[in-house]
């Protein structure tokens, strides 16, 4: 099978393409023919070495896609050669033709959802479930600030706090990413690229605050968001490129608090949760995976640049 293999850690050309025999499946594993590939952000951070966890050298990045069984493993009754699934981790990586997982990772697709689609539910919405409501408790009748809301987590995050009766606001930082945002389950779409944003969602939300701000870049916004929160105010923090300076007393007078959130860290039970909730959503019709690029598994490498840029509008796929 085509894979792509990292070699050595570094920039995006560690991504190379080789031929590699194809895997076969252990008890309680499947082998999923991947139809399209989630790239992700922690991909990059993995690729470049500066991951908490690195994996052994060589190997074959990502996490996330969507295919069909190729073959399933002894003790497999879950999932049976031929069902369409959208995977959750995999034991091999996913930047390949084929790509090995527990089967308890292997999900299936509902029947309107595209294997691109697919490809953009293992870690995003699976993230933006947990945050809004996992560890951000939200609830109907509370008003959201998606900050970030034009890539992978930010769109999943409107959509399902849309169907959940939340008043959602959401930001990016360009144009077609805040039509996409608008589009996408938000009521408001503000501009994060601008000074004057953070009083007009203040505006918004007629000086009482929002309820709940879910962060994906913490490093740039946290001390700002601090100051935009409601009584009881929640700040779930998913994603954060570096260190911030925030003050504490913003969080004192709205006896508001700051929650990390790791979907690693998600218990069976959670990831039970999340991924019936994914489910449903796709039956219902409330989620619908927006794709911004789709890029050929040979490119990985131009996939790894376009995800590190700004200007996100939806997920970026790679397809074998
Ligand atoms: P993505 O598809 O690359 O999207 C990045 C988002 O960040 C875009 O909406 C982008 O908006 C936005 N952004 C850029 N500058 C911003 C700013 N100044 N303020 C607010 N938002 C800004 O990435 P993703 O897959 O959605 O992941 C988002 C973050 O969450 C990444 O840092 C990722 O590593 C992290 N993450 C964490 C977990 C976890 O378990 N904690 C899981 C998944 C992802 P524009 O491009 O429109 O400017």
């Amino acid at each position: 099978m085509k894979a792509i293999q990292v070699k050595e850690f570094g920039g995006p050309e560690a991504l190379e393409l080789v031929d590699l025999p194809d895997p076969r499946p252990g008890p309680g594993q499947a082998v999923v023919r991947l139809r399209a590939i989630g790239v992700n952000p922690v991909d990059t951070y993995i690729r470049s070495g500066i991951y908490a966890r690195s994996p052994a050298l060589p190997y074959t990045p990502g996490s996330d896609g969507a295919g069909e069984v190729e073959e399933i493993g002894e003790g497999v009754s879950e999932i049976a050669r031929g069902d369409r699934v959208f995977i959750s981790g995999s034991l091999t990586g996913s930047y390949a033709e084929l790509a090995v997982c527990a089967a308890s990772d292997a999900h299936p697709l509902p029947a309107g959802a595209t294997f691109r689609q697919g490809a953009a539910l293992g870690t995003p919405y699976a993230t933006a479930y947990r945050a809004l409501f996992q560890r951000g408790k939200a609830m109907a009748g509370e008003t959201v600030l998606i900050h970030g809301a034009t890539g992978g987590v930010g769109l999943a995050a409107l959509q399902f706090a849309r169907a959940a009766g939340l008043t959602v606001f959401g930001t990016g930082g360009s144009a077609n990413g805040r039509d996409i945002a608008a589009a996408n389950g938000a009521h408001r779409v503000f501009n994060h690229r601008e000074t004057e944003y953070l009083a007009q969602i203040q505006q918004a939300t007629k000086e009482r605050g929002v309820d709940l701000i879910i962060e994906m870049l913490a490093n740039v916004n946290l001390g700002k968001d601090l100051t935009l929160l409601a009584p009881l105010g929640r700040v779930v923090v998913v994603g954060s490129r570096g260190k911030v300076e925030i003050d504490a007393r913003d969080t004192m007078g709205r006896d508001a608090d700051i929650r990390g959130i790791m979907l690693g860290n998600a218990t069976p039970r959670e990831r039970a949760g999340i991924y019936a909730a994914i489910i449903a959503g796709l039956e219902n019709g409330a989620l619908r995976p927006v794709i911004g690029s789709e890029v050929p598994l040979a490119e990985a490498p131009r996939a790894h640049k376009l995800v590190m840029e700004s200007g996100a509008t939806g997920k970026i796929v790679l397809v074998p």
